[in-house]
């Protein structure tokens, strides 16, 4: 099957082509980060409209690229949560009027989910069940992924995100946003072990995350004035990967799933991919993470999640509704082990 995507929750416009047998066909995604920059942060009423500007000339351009008329599409898959919900409105809502007007079916996909199934559009080996450590922007969840739409979260963070806490030591550090890819860079050239820093929630018996406290010494060793930029930068991206690391590991040891996969935005870190590739190794799993491009928001991963659900059967109506918040382990309609 064809599969049109569309992906809006957030700060990029996205749209893309892929086919059930893992072609992504044509795809583009278009940022905003010079016009929320003067704002040091996103800000959902600017994002929303530039979705508005942006995202019906990205369907056109996908379409022409690839050679292929909307009629010829099997199925239209949008983003439909969570996230900023006015983009969330755009996205949905330009998928709904390319389904109306071209009478192909609807796929609503939780954003999560796209995150979630991404691997397996590049790995076909990657079969269900796998540990998902999904680390982004506004999520850290341990979950087992057991089918499409079957998911059991075993863990989450009780108060920041691993993106977020990327995005608010960056800022700290005087960086520009997003702040994992500036803090990447500079890490290079820092010391891991320079700045000590605590690693919230380490030895805990629930595999639960934890990045407020670590933020705080960021501010901390910033204010004091005595550490190199670097070092901090460097300190921080290790303590992050020692609490994923160790939370990972525990969720691991109460589960039988045979392979471990990383997903999301902090999933492009090269640090984050090459200590979880580790951590599989010595637990015995098979390991799988996309490449950087799918890690980040895209609309591969959604239009490939609405293969996935496409495939199992799972069409929605004309009145599917943009969620701001959506849990990804809430599905009631799960197939275990469905799916491309
Ligand atoms: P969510 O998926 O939870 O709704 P989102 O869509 O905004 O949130 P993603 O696009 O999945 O988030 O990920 C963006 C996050 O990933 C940002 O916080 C960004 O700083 C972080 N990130 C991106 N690249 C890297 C990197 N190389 N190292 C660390 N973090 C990174
Ligand atoms: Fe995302």
């Amino acid at each position: 099957a064809l599969i049109l995507g569309l992906e809006s929750s957030c700060d990029d416009s996205a749209v893309a082509l892929v086919t059930s047998d893992r072609q992504v066909i044509a795809q583009r995604v278009v940022g905003q980060n010079q016009a929320h920059a003067p704002f040091g942060g996103v800000v959902p009423e600017i994002a929303a409209r530039a979705h508005v500007e942006v995202l019906p000339g990205l369907v056109t351009q996908v379409l022409d690229e690839a050679g292929i008329a909307l009629a010829e599409v099997d199925a239209i898959a949008a983003t439909a949560g969570p996230g900023l919900i006015g983009g969330v409105m755009v996205g949905l809502l330009t998928a709904k009027g390319l389904a109306l007007a071209s009478g192909k079916p609807l796929v609503a996909v939780n954003h999560l989910e796209g995150h979630a199934l991404s691997p397996r559009l590049v790995d076909p080996a990657l079969g269900f069940p796998y540990l998902l450590l999904l680390a982004s922007g506004g999520h850290c969840q341990l979950l087992e992924v057991r089918g499409v739409g079957d998911y059991r979260r075993l863990a989450t963070t009780i108060d920041d995100a691993a993106g977020e806490a990327f995005d608010k030591a960056a800022k700290l550090l005087g960086l520009p946003y997003p702040g994992g890819p500036a803090i990447e860079v500079l890490a290079r050239q820092g010391d891991p072990t320079a700045v000590p820093l605590p690693r919230p929630l380490v030895g805990s018996p629930e595999p639960h995350f934890s990045f407020a406290g670590l933020k705080s010494a960021v501010q901390r060793a910033v204010a004091a004035g005595s550490h190199r930029p670097a070092d901090i930068a460097a300190s921080f991206q290790q303590a992050v990967v020692d609490c994923f690391i160790d939370r990972t590991r525990r969720a691991l040891q109460a589960s039988d799933a045979p392979s471990l996969v990383v997903a999301g935005g902090v999933a492009a870190n090269s640090a984050v991919r090459a200590a979880l590739q580790q951590l599989g190794a010595d637990e015995g799993r098979a390991f799988s993470v996309p490449p950087g491009w799918l890690c980040t928001d895209n609309a591969a991963m959604i239009a490939w999640a609405g293969a996935e659900r496409f495939a199992a059967g799972l069409i929605d109506g004309l009145d599917a509704p943009a969620r701001a918040r959506w849990p990804l382990d809430e599905r009631a309609e799960a197939v275990r082990g469905a799916g491309v």
